[in-house]
Order: C-alpha cells, then sequence, then structure tokens
C-alpha cells in the first residue's frame, strides 16, 4: 500500500476539517482498502489508488468530508461485494446515498454509443438532482481516469472516454463553475485527440514564458506601480493560458495561432468590487483598449455565477494583453467553483445553500423528464445546454430556450411561426418592450400580434436563431418575384456577414411542449 498517498489525503484534509473528521475519512481509507483488496488498475497498481486520487481532488477544492469518505467509496459497491447496505450501516445514509447515486452512473460511463452516452449522462443529472455533490464526486473520478488514461493501450478506447470527457465532463465542470477542474479535463483530452495542435501551441506558449520572464515581471510591476499611485492594493498573477483554450479561439476566430498565443495574460485581485471599477478605469485610462473585447461579468454574471472584469488592452512596449479583474472572493469562485458556496464550518445543509443557484438543472432535469428518448435528449442538452442559453416564459409557463442575446422576435417564432410573422409589440414582465430587446433567464414575454402585419426585415440582423431568420426569409419569398429577389439579394449579403446559428429549436420547441 503506498501510504505517502493516504499521508498527503490526511494532511491535506487536516487542514480544514476537524478530528472527527478525520478520523471517519480514516475509517473509509480503511474500508476501500479491505474492499478492493487484490484489485489493480489497468497500470497493475494497486486500485484503491485511484479511490484515494479521486478523494484527494475532492479535498484540493475543500468539499465536505462525506463527499471525501464517498470519494473513496464510490466505486466498492460497483466493482467489489461490498453492498449498499452495508455502507449505510457504518457510514449513514447521507454517504450511502452518495455513493448509491455514483454507482448507477458508472454501470454505463465506458459505453460510448450515443444511446447509451445519453442515457450514461440523464442518469448522472438525475442522481444529482438528489444532492449536487455526485456531480463533483463523478467530475473528480472522471479527472483522475483522465490523468491516469495512458493506462489503456487501445487508441480507439483512449479516444473514446476523452471525447465524452470534452462533450460531457468539461462542459459539466464549466457550469458548476469549475475552471481548474474544467481546463485540466479539456487538456488531457485534447492530449488525446488532438496531441499534434497540443504540442505545437504548448512549444509557443513556452516559447513566450521562457522569453518574456522579464517583461511578464516587469509589465507586473508596472502595474502594480500604477495601482499604488492610485492608492489600491492588488494582488497581480499573470495568467497562463491553456493550449486548448488557444486551439479553440483559432477554430473560432480563425485568425492565425501566433495573433492568439501572443497576447499575456494578468489576473488582478482587489479588496472589493468598487477597486474593480476603479482599476479598469486606471488601466482604460493609462492604455488603449483594445475595441469589443471588454465585458463586465461583475454586473452580468455568466450563467455559472463567474464574475470579473475583462478587458484587451494595447499595454506597455505597444504589446496585447488580456486583463481580468476581480475580487478575491470571485477569484475563489472562479477556482473552486460551487464548492467554494460551501461553507465547511456552518451546519448549513450543502443542498439547500446549492439548488437555489443551480436551478438551471433543476430546469434540466424537467426537460429530460418529458423526453423519453435519450439519444434525442443527448443532442438536445449537448447543442442547447452547454452553450450560452437563456429560459424564458410564455404567460402560461412554458419553458422556450434561445440562445443568448435572444429577442421577443425570437421568442414569438419559436412559440409559433404564425405570432413570430404578425408581431407587433411584447411585454417583457409585464412592461412593455421593443421586439428588438434582449431577453434574461426568466423573463415572461407577452407577445402582441396583429393579423395584417408583416414581419420586417430589418429584423434579420437582430434575431440570434436560424427559426426566426428563415421563417422571415420564407414569408417575403412567398410574397411574389420582384420582393422575393430583394430579400434574396439582402439575405445573401447577411448570411456572410452574420452567419446563421445552427441550433434546433424547432425540434426544442416541440420538446418543451
Ligand atoms: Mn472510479
Amino acid at each position: 500500500m503506498e501510504n505517502h498517498k493516504i499521508n498527503e489525503l490526511i494532511t491535506l484534509v487536516s487542514t480544514y476539517l476537524n478530528k472527527s473528521e478525520v478520523d471517519l475519512i480514516l475509517k473509509a481509507i480503511d474500508f476501500s482498502q479491505t474492499a478492493h483488496n487484490s484489485q489493480v488498475r489497468q497500470s497493475g497498481e494497486p486500485f484503491v489508488n485511484h479511490p484515494i486520487e479521486v478523494a484527494k481532488i475532492l479535498a484540493e477544492i475543500k468539499l465536505d468530508s462525506s463527499s471525501i469518505i464517498s470519494g473513496l467509496l464510490h466505486d466498492t459497491i460497483e466493482d467489489t461485494t461490498t453492498t449498499a447496505k452495508k455502507i449505510d450501516k457504518i457510514f449513514g445514509n447521507e454517504i450511502g446515498m452518495l455513493v448509491n447515486g455514483l454507482t448507477k452512473i458508472n454501470k454505463y460511463s465506458l459505453k460510448v454509443n450515443n444511446l447509451k452516452l445519453g442515457e450514461n449522462y440523464r442518469k448522472l443529472l438525475l442522481a444529482s438532482t438528489k444532492d449536487l455533490r455526485v456531480i463533483l464526486i463523478k467530475l473528480a473520478d472522471r479527472l483522475h481516469n483522465m490523468r491516469t488514461i495512458d493506462a489503456f493501450s487501445s487508441e480507439e478506447k483512449k479516444k473514446r472516454i476523452a471525447k465524452e470527457t470534452m462533450e460531457i465532463y468539461a462542459p459539466l465542470a464549466d457550469r458548476m463553475g469549475m475552471h481548474r477542474i474544467r481546463d485540466e479535463l479539456e487538456d488531457l483530452s485534447f492530449k488525446v485527440l488532438n496531441n499534434d495542435a497540443r504540442k505545437l501551441i504548448k512549444k509557443r506558449l513556452d516559447e513566450i514564458k521562457e522569453d518574456k520572464v522579464n517583461s511578464f515581471n516587469s509589465i507586473s510591476l508596472e502595474f502594480s506601480v500604477l495601482l499604488n499611485q492610485n492608492n489600491l492594493n492588488a494582488e497581480i498573477v499573470g495568467r497562463e493560458k491553456t493550449p486548448f483554450s488557444i486551439w479553440k479561439k483559432v477554430q473560432k476566430k480563425r485568425i492565425s495561432l501566433e495573433q492568439i498565443s501572443d497576447i499575456i495574460g494578468f489576473r488582478i485581485i482587489l479588496k472589493n468590487i468598487e477597486d474593480c471599477y476603479k482599476a479598469l478605469g486606471i488601466f482604460h485610462k493609462e492604455w488603449n483598449c483594445i475595441p469589443g473585447r471588454f465585458k463586465d461579468y461583475i454586473s452580468s454574471p455568466k450563467i455559472n455565477k463567474y464574475q470579473s472584469l475583462h478587458t484587451s488592452v494595447i499595454g506597455p512596449n505597444r504589446r496585447p494583453i488580456e486583463i481580468q479583474i476581480r475580487t478575491m472572493q470571485m477569484h475563489e469562485f472562479a477556482e473552486r467553483g460551487i464548492a467554494s458556496h460551501w461553507k465547511y464550518k456552518s451546519s448549513e445543509k450543502f443542498d439547500s445553500l446549492t439548488w437555489k443557484e443551480y436551478d438551471w438543472l433543476k430546469d434540466l432535469v424537467e426537460i429530460i423528464n418529458r423526453n423519453e428518448n435519450p439519444e434525442h435528449f443527448f443532442e438536445y442538452t449537448k447543442l442547447q445546454m452547454f452553450q450560452e442559453n437563456v429560459f424564458c416564459f410564455t404567460p402560461k409557463g412554458s419553458v422556450i430556450k434561445l440562445p443568448k442575446n435572444a429577442t421577443p422576435i425570437d421568442f414569438a417564432y419559436a412559440v409559433h411561426t404564425k405570432i413570430g410573422d404578425t408581431a407587433i409589440g411584447c411585454e417583457i414582465n409585464g412592461k412593455t418592450s421593443e421586439l428588438q430587446s434582449i431577453l434574461h433567464n426568466g423573463d415572461i414575454i407577452k407577445i402582441t400580434t396583429s393579423k395584417n402585419k408583416s414581419p420586417s426585415l430589418h429584423w434579420i440582423p437582430i434575431t440570434k436563431t436560424g427559426k426566426a431568420r428563415s421563417s422571415i426569409r420564407k414569408y417575403w419569398h412567398a410574397k411574389g418575384e420582384e420582393k422575393a429577389q430583394r430579400v434574396k439579394k439582402y439575405n445573401t449579403t447577411l448570411w456572410i456577414s452574420l452567419p446563421d446559428q445552427p441550433g434546433k429549436l424547432g425540434e426544442v420547441t416541440t420538446l418543451l411542449g
């Protein structure tokens, strides 16, 4: 038995858990060792190393003792003669429920044809509705499996697991706000799926790091002097970008690798929100900001609750620099996600605390409960759920799911083509609003229609859904040759400058029926 692994875990948990909790963890280590007895992993090492590493990942984000114990026991029902009853009896119902939730999922986890994948994912989400910690433990499990994926000799199997990780677990980690785990899952999968691209980008990043150690430090110093002159105290850290994040940008923006990997990033951590905006003002005053790059995720957080100010400036030596400005609390959340919301010293229950903030998961589970085809469901969530979306409601309470920045026009078309075609105005949350407004999560939208109204061509550039755009085009095509010609021309230009967003909104609406 590898005692140093156990020591590392115990040292880690002792920094934030009390003695009785640590004792229970020791008991679970013992239990897991006995249960997994002589089992070995693919690599030949003792199996029990795996649950211990999983527990360590959970301890690194300072999760509670029940999660850590469940991490230690997560494979016992699945792979050994241990029964759920026995775990209930020794460790109590709470841990029993968590381990049980993880067991059901495991049975499906490596069968990655779409049907099984959908089913697996569905089960994971359903188990998590009882307790969100199920997802966190599953993410830690997957992270350790990805760290050790080289033990498999089958290239095909590795690729299958990496693909599943990239498509399901990394977005899930993102949704839980666990950015560090997400980054590592993505990077490990990227290594399996496209190692050539990864190597290339990594080489470039290493060059920058080596070459620019001085400039990294000198820019840090320049920042800190500037902030000090303005009476701001900040912690400044250089930010290393991951090869995968750069790869994603290269794909999306179709610009060169050099352009993206040459930009260096900094994180500025300040005392409070007021100081964050002050610092932003100072940076923008000192250097030109790059248009279109400023994002205020403090006043409007991401769906996963992430908060920070993002900007890019042409900084010292005319070097493009990305800057993220945040408070310590926001920084903690960005690193640990949902785990940072749980205060281990309070007696508050984990689930009651987190549910309020994770309504999207509840919504998702409600949607999947209405849908019986797991394959269809998987496609749908993969396309829709992990893009930035907004959920809006009809006055009668039906959920309409739309992409970020969608308008009431998109909403009208998502409900029914006829409503879109005849829309003349709308109310958002009871207030008369423009059809061009941007919708937000939870908005209730009432569309006013008029029989003899036609949809406006000016709507096309502001709509965000394929359905709205194609319906407007279709409407005008039906309006005779001359007009149709005009529409066609108009649309061609728009199509190039604003490529239609592929989405299956027609289907989604039916699904939500
Ligand atoms: Mn496992």
